[in-house]
């Protein structure tokens, strides 16, 4: 029979006891830390899928991290072959090669050929210099983490994480967490630049790179009720080609297109940062101009009726066309009324269309203002409209 195992001594269960006691401790530290990372990761993850921009997205993953997890460097390097996300960043006004800690390469494997081949994070040591191409801006890190963005089986960029702890990021840390982070981080990428591009090409008419009619809509609105606010005055513009319809019939409808481009970029070099130029359809153009009278607006309104006509534009196929634009001019009349701002930007747009039309039946290649008697009674012939 075996012998039965012998019964501990008191002092032996005192012992088991603490030791099981420290366990516990342990483990519960332990499982109070897990779950606040996973509470940190999963508040950054809500982050992440919640920001509407791509600035704001790029924002939060290097500038948004560094704070939640208190770490000093944050490095981004982002695989952008077409240079979509830099022209989609400088529709929005921001300059990519300003943007510190975020890189945008043309292709990945020229950039690192190493960290190209990487499908994992990977956790460990800083080594300079062969770290120093993903991390350059500082070379007294400790240990840093490389988390690869994949999407869709394809490698789409990096997120480097570096500590000044040595102990921060090591091989025996699990990176799960890391991992699903950059997967998340990579289907942001992807949708906010797709949302983006749906809200340009929404807003923004493809032949000229002009703003479209819509946006006029939304911003005309606006402008009145600031012109209103801040009592500014706020003048509009309708451009229309005249008898545009023959330069297609002789020249063809890419001919066509290409008078209407380089009537778009005329009519741009003329106007102020703050002037709203839009393609309002076919071949007519509005402009809303901020800060501005009739008299200015209908100077303005000269300037880009004379560099249309003074040269010939060159067409697509060879040759070149002389083209002619007619103009109406409208102003915000100044002072209070009974009209609310939608109203009277419906009537701003309505007289300046008015005005168009008036300039054609007078035998086009014009400028006409909507209502010369708000210049003090004088007519737009008895303005000197060129400066
Ligand atoms: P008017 O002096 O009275 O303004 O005469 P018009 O010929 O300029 O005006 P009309 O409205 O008769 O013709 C405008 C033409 O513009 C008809 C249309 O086919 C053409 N058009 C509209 N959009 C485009 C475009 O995107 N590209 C080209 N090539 N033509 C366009
Ligand atoms: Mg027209
Ligand atoms: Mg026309």
């Amino acid at each position: 029979m075996p012998k039965p195992p012998p019964t501990p001594s008191p002092t032996d269960l005192a012992f088991i006891n603490r030791q099981l006691r420290q366990r516990l401790t342990s483990l519960t530290r332990e499982a109070s830390h897990n779950e606040e990372v996973l509470k940190r990761f999963h508040d950054r993850e809500l982050t992440l899928l919640a920001t509407e921009s791509l600035p704001q997205l790029l924002s939060c993953l290097v500038d948004g991290m560094k704070a939640s997890f208190d770490l000093p460097n944050i490095q981004l390097v982002l695989h952008d072959p077409d240079h979509e996300l830099r022209h989609l960043l400088l529709h929005s006004g921001i300059e990519p090669e300003g943007l510190a800690d975020i890189r945008f390469v043309d292709e990945i494997a020229s950039f690192s050929p190493k960290h190209a081949r990487y499908r994992a994070p990977w956790l460990g040591p800083f080594r300079n210099p062969e770290h120093a191409i993903l991390f350059p801006t500082d070379d007294t890190l400790k240990s840093i983490a490389i988390l690869p963005m994949i999407r869709r089986g394809q490698l789409v960029g990096f997120i480097g994480l570096g500590s000044h702890d040595p102990n921060r990021f090591t091989r025996q840390h699990a990176s799960d967490f890391l991992n699903r982070l950059a997967t998340i981080s990579a289907i942001c990428l992807e949708n906010t630049a797709n949302r983006e591009h749906l809200v340009i090409s929404g807003l923004t008419d493809a032949l000229t790179g002009l703003h479209n009619r819509r946006y006029l809509e939304r911003r005309l609105e606006e402008e009145v009720t600031r012109a209103l606010r801040y009592q500014h005055p706020l003048s509009c513009l309708f451009i229309d080609a005249d008898h545009f319809k023959q330069i297609n019939d002789r020249h063809g409808h890419g001919a066509g297109d290409s008078v209407l481009r380089e009537l778009a970029l005329r009519v741009k070099e003329c106007l102020r940062l703050s002037d709203i130029a839009t393609r309002y359809g076919g071949e007519e153009f509005t402009l809303l101009l901020p800060q501005t009278d009739a008299t200015e607006a209908a100077k303005l309104a000269e300037r880009i009726r004379s560099r249309i006509q003074h040269k010939p534009i060159a067409i697509h196929g060879g040759g070149y066309v002389e083209v002619t634009v007619s103009i109406g001019v409208s102003a915000l009349p100044p002072g209070s009324s009974r009209e609310n701002p939608q109203q009277r930007a419906k009537h701003l747009i309505e007289a300046a269309d008015k005005a168009l039309y008036t300039a054609k039946e007078s035998g086009r290649n014009r400028v006409q203002l909507a209502n010369p008697d708000s210049l003090s009674g004088r007519a737009l012939e008895s303005i000197e409209l060129n400066d």
